[in-house]
């Protein structure tokens, strides 16, 4: 191992670092993807941006491997490293709102859970995920892709500003005047610019919204996918939601015997005029048969944390994606054939709109370069027994197979596996030689090099 000194770190850093003799370490090394098992040489826990400063400045001194976790959902484990340092934002959760400026700060290891919850009280919100759990972090520097984003853009077309800690270990300001570049490259191009500490939101009113879950028979799933296709091209923009090949849970609305079968499940979510909710969702209802559907008024949180406990950490992952284009009869077809067979409750096909607002962006305007994609499916395995782990894979790489020759080459990075690292500039089309680039300026010897990685 390398010369890192854990007690000359715990002097400069007021959070906890903790190593593997530390009674904490084997949870601290661990990140939600259960497949993921790695053994640090240090844990930090930071509790402000020079606790980061410390961390990274230790990484680099000592030729360490430096992976940065925010909620630590990412499906490859890149939050984690063997032999390397960790820094684990968990302990940077704050979220302070400016109702006025309808903005909010939010520390780079906070959650959507934290987010969601500071701003509601304010009647406020941006775009977020559609688990409460997932980092503002990680998926605000992949894009951010959830109910809101067709209205209001990707989160990270949100951000109004970052806090980031580069390689050099400088504590930085990213935003349209204070280094632009960096501002650009980390609205998408993941953590390979440095450690975001915190970031600065725009917000927009929501508050209780319209929506939940309808269930469609097997069946039916080609009518209703056809007519997603063209319903969303045109719905009005506070319209969000998406279909998602689903294993009825055993929940109330759902009819008893009909627990544990595949269906063509659509979330749906109406964030306009309350009043106008109920006539917004009704189309879903009549394309088709509903066997379940669980929608009512709610509060923005309520939904965007209603599915959590479907996703429990401690799972195996293994997760493949494709932006999408157009979703021809041919791919909807390669859904049928692969959605009904998922294997398990926890693991779902979700195809995501991203249209509206987030086309409105320019693709070279940040670093998010898909921006004339209308879909974003996630093919996302997610199941409890690692005895289960070849047929999981299997049945994700198998579906992936199928529908990638009927996508866009590129993927959306939060959405990738860890086999992905050569499909990176696909991934960004025009935007990848600016991002080596900046990425040159910033991190020249690519000590962030535990991502989507884009390489100097
Ligand atoms: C259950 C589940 C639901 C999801 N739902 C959605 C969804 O609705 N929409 C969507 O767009 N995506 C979704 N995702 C994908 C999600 O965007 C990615 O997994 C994302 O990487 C998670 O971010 P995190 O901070 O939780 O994870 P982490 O594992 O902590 O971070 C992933 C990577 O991002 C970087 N990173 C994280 N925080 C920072 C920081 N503060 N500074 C610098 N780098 C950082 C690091 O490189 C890190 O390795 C979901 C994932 C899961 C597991």
């Amino acid at each position: 191992m390398s010369g890192l000194n854990l007690d000359e770190l715990r002097n400069q850093v007021s959070g906890d670092v903790i190593g593997p003799d530390d009674g904490a370490y084997d949870e601290a090394r661990k990140v939600y993807n259960a497949m993921i098992d790695r053994r640090p040489a240090v844990v930090v826990r930071p509790k402000n941006a020079d606790d980061v400063v410390a961390a990274v400045n230790a990484a680099r001194e000592n030729g360490l491997d430096l992976a940065v976790r925010g909620g630590g959902h990412g499906v490859p484990g890149f939050g984690t490293c063997d032999d390397g340092v960790v820094i684990d934002l968990s302990t940077m959760r704050s979220v302070t709102v400016d109702p006025a400026k309808r903005t909010a700060r939010a520390e780079g290891g906070a959650t959507w859970g934290d987010f969601n919850d500071a701003t509601h009280a304010h009647g406020l919100a941006t775009t977020g995920g559609i688990i409460s759990t997932t980092g503002v972090g990680g998926l605000t520097l992949g894009g951010g892709i959830g109910y809101l984003a067709r209205g209001f853009g990707l989160s990270l077309d949100n951000l109004v500003g970052a806090e980031v800690v580069t390689a050099d270990g400088s504590v930085r300001t990213a935003n349209d005047d204070d280094n632009a570049d960096l501002f650009w490259a980390i609205r998408g191009g993941g953590g390979n610019f440095g450690v975001a500490t915190a970031f600065e939101f725009q917000l927009h009113p929501v508050e209780n919204v319209y929506g939940g879950p309808i269930f469609y028979e097997v069946d039916d799933a080609e009518t209703v996918l056809r007519f997603y296709r063209e319903f969303i091209a045109d719905a009005p923009e506070q319209f969000g939601g998406f279909p998602a090949w689903q294993i009825a849970p055993p929940l109330p609305f759902i009819p008893e015997e009909r627990h544990g079968e595949p269906f063509l499940a659509f979330v749906t979510c109406w964030a306009g005029p309350i009043e106008d909710g109920p006539a917004n969702v009704q189309p879903l209802l009549d394309v088709a048969p509903v066997v379940a559907q669980h929608l009512g008024e709610m509060p923005y949180p309520a939904l965007n944390s209603a599915f959590d406990a479907l996703v429990p950490a401690g799972l195996q992952h293994y997760w493949k994606a494709n932006f999408v284009s157009e979703l021809t009869d041919e791919a909807i077809q390669a859904h049928i054939e692969h959605g009904p067979k998922v294997p398990v409750v926890s693991s779902t096909v979700h195809i995501y709109p991203i249209n509206g607002a987030v086309q409105r962006v320019a693709p070279d305007a940040t670093a998010f370069a898909y921006r004339d994609a209308n879909f974003a499916p996630v093919i996302a395995g997610m199941w409890p027994d690692p005895d289960e782990n070849d047929a999981n894979v299997k049945w994700v790489r198998d579906y992936y197979d199928a529908t990638a020759p009927l996508s866009e080459e590129g993927g959306y990075i939060n959405f990738m596996a860890a086999d992905d690292q050569d499909r990176i500039k696909a991934n960004y089309r025009g935007n990848y030689d600016r991002l080596v680039d900046v990425k040159r300026e910033y991190d020249p010897d690519n000590l962030f090099h535990l991502n989507q990685n884009i390489r100097p």
